[in-house]
């Protein structure tokens, strides 16, 4: 008998034929023996739905609302999924989180999880039951309803997977594992059997949003090994745990995307001590992110060009920004959110010499320009011109072996 926290995503919940299909593969499981804690994401596409409607009153939705509102899909579910188990006979209960309750901390939309209270749910675990829970939400210590970013009914299910010390936390969802690239946009990508944390980590921060970044996070600092799987398949998905297990025989593991960024250009910024400093701390102070930074010194050694992206999101606040500081001084902006980043991703670049290159002639060979460079132990990523985004993922795809 194992402890098992099954986690089912949007379309795998996304009709009531679809969840009656849930309904029964965590049937089987507790059939088997098993201990069963469900958490179920709202019917995909509904969560956009919420924040569609929240904008026809306010492109400034009042945020404490926004949250009660969007909690409002996964509640659906939950209650859809428990009532199907009862339907077929199984002993199944729903908790929704300000219930159980799960305590999070931090600002609305973004929260996080701290901790939750066991002693219900174990009880009803030990009388036979199954529990459905809710993800993406929580309550703070105020008793607000809050949600914890999007996609974030993965990180609700390594959160429970960790305090109820569960045996298994498996991510079920549309795809049959983590693959070389996304499966949907690039056919020939291949499935990867096992990943370390970290790895997995890059390309959920990248763009692949298999799982999202902050459940791998938490997964790695407590070593809670994960699967991912296909809700709609028997296929065999991918093991995420730790690197020392993994043999590694590929250089590259991955390649990922984003479109969340933007680029800005300051042409001919005085070339002194302390100018970056200036130009990056206002942003900061706005809680606007830097990403990558490329500095050239011009052709007369006293100005420099500074290109630097952020989230895209932030474009139009991070312009008036600058515009309105008065401690730096630049001949032109320029800014462009027409770009994508490209990464490669794999420890196993670590011992691989050539890595960087391969990457620059490969996209070279294709005639894209790369905007800007940014690289860590086991990861590169590159700004390119949006529409060249699937030209660059399928050669870099090839030349690292990976089709
Ligand atoms: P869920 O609703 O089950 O959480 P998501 O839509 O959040 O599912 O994540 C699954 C999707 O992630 C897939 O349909 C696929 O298009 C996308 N994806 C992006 N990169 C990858 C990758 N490297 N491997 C698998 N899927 C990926
Ligand atoms: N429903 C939420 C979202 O769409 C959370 C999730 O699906 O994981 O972001
Ligand atoms: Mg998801």
């Amino acid at each position: 008998m194992a402890k098992k926290v099954l986690k089912f995503g949007g379309t795998s919940v996304g009709t009531i034929e679809r969840i009656l299909h849930v309904a029964e593969i965590i049937k089987k499981e507790f059939v088997a023996g098993n201990e069963i804690i469900a958490i179920v994401s709202a019917m995909a596409g509904k969560t956009n739905a919420l924040i569609n409607q929240s904008k026809e009153i306010s492109n400034n939705f009042n945020k404490q609302e926004l949250d009660v509102l969007l909690a409002s899909g996964e509640q659906v579910t939950t209650a859809l999924l428990a009532g199907a188990l009862i339907e077929k006979k199984v002993n199944a209960k729903s908790w929704l989180s300000w219930q159980i309750p799960i305590l999070t901390e931090g600002e609305n939309s973004n929260a996080r999880i701290i901790n939750m209270s066991i002693e219900e749910i174990n009880k009803f675990l030990s009388k036979k039951g199954v529990v459905i829970i809710p993800g993406f939400q929580g309550i703070s210590k105020n008793g607000q309803i809050t949600t914890i970013g999007r996609g974030g009914s993965d990180a609700t299910a390594v959160a429970v997977a960790k305090i109820f010390n569960a045996d298994t936390c498996e991510i079920y969802t549309d795809v049959d594992g983590v693959y070389s690239t996304d499966p949907n946009k690039i056919p020939v990508a291949k499935k990867i059997e096992k990943i370390s944390y970290d790895e997995m980590l890059e390309l959920s921060s990248l763009g692949a949003k298999v799982m999202q970044s902050s459940a791998v996070q938490t997964a790695m600092m407590y070593s809670i090994p994960l699967e991912v799987k296909s809700t709609f398949t028997n296929r065999q998905g991918t093991k995420i745990f730790n690197q020392d297990n993994i043999d590694y025989t590929k250089s590259v593991t991955g390649v990922a995307y984003s479109k969340d960024d933007a680029k800005i250009t300051l042409i001919g910024v005085e070339d002194k001590p302390g100018v970056a400093a200036n130009i990056f701390e206002p942003l900061d102070k706005e809680q606007i992110n830097v990403d990558m930074v490329i500095q050239n010194i011009s052709s007369d050694q006293k100005t420099t060009d500074l290109t630097f992206t952020i989230k895209r999101d932030d474009l139009s606040t991070a312009l008036k920004i600058i515009k309105k500081n008065n401690q730096i001084k630049y001949k032109t902006m320029s800014h462009d959110d027409k770009v994508s980043k490209v990464s490669i991703v794999g420890a196993g670049m670590v011992s691989t010499p050539g890595v960087t290159f391969r990457m620059f002639r490969g996209l070279a060979e294709e005639n894209i320009n790369i905007l800007a460079i940014s690289t860590s132990e086991i990861k590169l990523s590159v700004i390119i011109n949006e529409n060249n985004t699937l030209k660059a993922i399928k050669k870099l795809h090839t030349i690292f072996d990976l089709d």
